[in-house]
């Protein structure tokens, strides 16, 4: 998995790029509930008044006022506003934080002081109106002991004061003739176009994250998917027997899907999640402390649900990727079975098999979407519960004005986000241990180390001594990995330039294997091999491989046109070539008798050319290539004997000079080899030319006799 995270390094800056973005995403968003809650608070209850600190005073108010200001407060207030009209007094623009404070502060007690007077709850014991003269008369210590003494009994809460100082202040304001009206609305509309604006950053910053963060994803999913490939097609056989086809198209398929699902979320949700947790306490805190309780309890709630829900579920989405991998290989088997399964009426069986595995899959599948879907009633329960809370805990304390409504309000968004950021990131923590499966999968691919590698100096085989085009095997014995027993033991023979060298035995004596050698699909168990005289362990792969032109037992093409598959080893033939080649392979007069000859169309898996066909084309590929070295692997086998022999005259007119190796199961194929080995279970049983094997080798006059028999049977 570790592994995996160099995949991310070429879109570091992306990825900067990306967290910023959702950083100023959440930033944004935990900024929203502040400015709703000032518009309740300050917009609708206080009529767009935000502080004490009037913006305009008659000099009749201001009057009363300045009885219940000290001298310091005095002074920030002569500072701060001066005459505008006869009688009225105007705040500067450019007062400083300190005075506003200082202000406010003396305001709110001035105001608060003015109400209880008129009212009459700061009883004075004198006759209505005669308040204030009397007022005047007392000294300034003497009036703030009074008033101290009011506030302490009155105890209003701060709500409350806030109210009432709004209320006197938009008294006045009516007085001074101002519209009271508009100035709320222009408060209102203010805070509106700047929740708007927060907003449209929020989904600006959204859809840049998102954007971003897909693009992370996608490009460290084709990269690696691209590397595995490449690691894939490295592979020598035991890799891809070890990890078996279907598993391994899975892996580049399914589970980099997985990853790259995973690595989406991280950039958005996993950083996105956290942020609005912490925040969202930091400013629910900042709204109201005495409720955090309510909080604290929703989260042990959803922690408890979560790790039921969770316990249950995460098994099963770990087994996930190995129900797919069954899948795949039932199906491709399946598949690529068809025809036999039909030829057997055994598609009832394998239609059990795929439904054992389809079912297997679907189960869990259901029972993981089960367990989900559970969560979306849990969650709702744990909202609306949570609300419902915050509306009982804060309308009490709202009614004994210790909270604001807008506060309340934004408490409850606030608290909707840390619940729902603290649900994203146990999502999280619920799909890593599967994209853990994924990205271990993947990543045994990439850290798999193919059994055939080059040497660090290879050396050269085509300036080599020992002749271009000698195929040596010295006393090879070769055992199969994960087999038992031996495939070969102690072969030795040379191959010369100029010559054909067949094998022929019995099937499964081991004359598969021997050709398997000379490219290296394998790496012997014991001996060596020789190519040019050289260690096929000590070249390299490519260099060795150019050296031979290989017809495989069995034959593959490719989809596309007849030429493009002969001229699969030699891109750069040209259609002279091409046709030379098919017609020493006796496959001209097929192709010029399709439709659209050379140009004629192969499908998947080359199932629209018989098998006579499809062997010739192969033939044909390996002659399109001017190599030293040919192997034919059973390669005349699906050839009739006219063909067969028609081709061996034209092989041996065109392939002077070159090394021919065939494999063939009729002695007529071979009869003229210089050399013929007789294989039997994995030793050699017998060597030399026809002739001389007819005398010495029973294995070989076994296989005459039996083959002559029949021709004359025939
Ligand atoms: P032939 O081509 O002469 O019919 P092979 O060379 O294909 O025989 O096989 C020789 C022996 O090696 C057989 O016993 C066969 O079972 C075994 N064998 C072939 N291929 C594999 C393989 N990929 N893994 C394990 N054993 C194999
Ligand atoms: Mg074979």
């Amino acid at each position: 998995m570790k592994k995996l995270i160099k995949y991310l390094k070429p879109y570091a800056l992306l990825a900067v790029l990306c967290v910023s973005l959702v950083f100023l995403q959440a930033m944004c968003e935990l900024k929203l509930p502040d400015h709703m809650s000032d518009m309740v608070n300050i917009g609708v209850q206080r009529y767009g008044i935000k502080d004490a600190v009037p913006e305009r005073l008659s000099a009749w108010t201001l009057g009363r006022l300045r009885l219940f200001m000290n001298a310091e407060e005095t002074a920030a207030l002569e500072r701060n506003y001066s005459a505008d009209t006869a009688d009225t007094f105007k705040l500067s623009a450019d007062m400083g934080s300190e005075d506003r404070e200082t202000l406010n502060a003396a305001f709110t007690k001035a105001f608060a002081a003015v109400s209880a007077v008129d009212s009459g709850e700061l009883d004075l014991g004198v006759t209505c109106n005669a308040e204030y003269a009397a007022l005047e008369m007392m000294s300034e210590s003497e009036r703030e002991t009074l008033l101290r003494s009011y506030m302490e009994a009155a105890d209003m809460g701060e709500s409350v004061t806030g109210q009432l100082v709004a209320m006197a202040i938009r008294a006045e304001y009516e007085r001074l003739g101002m519209d009271v009206g508009a100035y709320q609305l222009a408060y209102i509309k203010r805070t509106g176009v700047k929740m708007l604006g927060v907003a449209l950053l929020v989904c600006a910053a959204g859809i840049g994250a998102g954007y971003l963060g897909s693009r992370i994803a996608a490009g460290f999913s084709r990269d690696l998917r691209r590397d595995v490939f490449k690691k894939v097609i490295g592979f020598s056989s035991n890799e891809i027997n070890r990890f078996s086809t279907a598993s391994l198209i899975t892996r580049t398929t399914n589970d980099i899907q997985q990853m790259q699902v995973v690595v989406t979320m991280l950039f958005r949700i996993a950083m996105f999640a956290p942020i609005m947790g912490v925040g969202g306490v930091i400013y629910a805190l900042r709204k109201s402390v005495s409720m955090s309780w309510i909080l604290v309890l929703a989260l042990i709630v959803l922690i408890g649900m979560l790790a039921v829900i969770f316990s249950v579920a995460t098994p099963r989405f770990k087994i996930m990727q190995k129900l797919v991998d069954r899948l795949n290989l039932v199906t491709r088997e399946n598949l690529s079975g068809i025809m036999v399964s039909r030829a057997y009426n055994t598609q009832e069986f394998e239609m059990q098999r795929f439904d054992r595995a389809n079912a297997e899959l679907t189960q869990n599948s259901l029972f993981i979407n089960r367990v989900m879907a559970l969560m979306n009633p849990v969650m709702t329960i744990v909202m609306n519960g949570l609300t419902l809370i915050i509306i009982w805990a804060g309308s009490h304390q709202i009614a004994r004005s210790s909270m604001q409504i807008g506060d309340m309000m934004a408490y409850m968004q606030y608290a909707m986000h840390v619940v729902m950021s603290f649900l994203f990131v146990s999502m999280i923590f619920i799909m890593l241990p599967r994209a853990a499966v994924s990205g271990d999968r993947v990543a045994e691919i990439l850290t798999s180390e193919s059994a055939i590698r080059d040497p660090e100096t290879p050396r050269d085989m085509r300036r080599e001594n020992g002749g271009i085009g000698t195929v040596e095997f010295r006393n090879v014995s070769f055992k199969y990995p994960d087999a038992e027993e031996y495939a070969l033991k102690d072969i030795s023979f040379t191959a010369k330039a100029g010559e054909t060298t067949a094998f022929i035995g019995s099937t499964g004596s081991g004359k598969s294997t021997v050709m398997n050698l000379i490219p290296r699909f394998y790496d012997v168990t014991e001996g060596a091999v020789l190519v040019n005289g050289v260690d096929v362990r000590e070249a390299a792969q490519r260099e060795l491989r150019e050296q031979i032109a290989y017809v495989p037992q069995k034959n593959v093409l490719f989809t596309g046109t007849i030429e493009e598959n002969i001229k699969l080893g030699a891109p750069n033939a040209g259609r002279a070539q091409v046709e030379r080649a098919a017609e020493i392979a006796q496959a001209k007069d097929f192709i010029t008798g399709k439709e659209h000859g050379y140009e004629e169309y192969i499908s998947q898996g080359g199932t629209n050319v018989s098998g006579g066909q499809r062997q010739r084309l192969a033939i044909a590929r390996a002659l399109a290539v001017d190599a030293p070295i040919y192997l034919f692997d059973d390669s005349f086998s699906a050839l009739d004997f006219k063909t067969d022999a028609a081709l061996r005259k034209a092989l041996a007119k065109n392939m002077e000079g070159r090394t021919i190796i065939i494999v063939a199961q009729r002695i007529g194929t071979i009869k003229n080899a210089e050399q013929i080995i007789v294989l039997d279970e994995g030793r050699i049983a017998g060597k030399g030319t026809h002739d001389e094997l007819m005398r010495s080798c029973s294995v070989y006059r076994e296989i005459a006799k039996s083959q002559l028999r029949e021709e004359e049977l025939a």
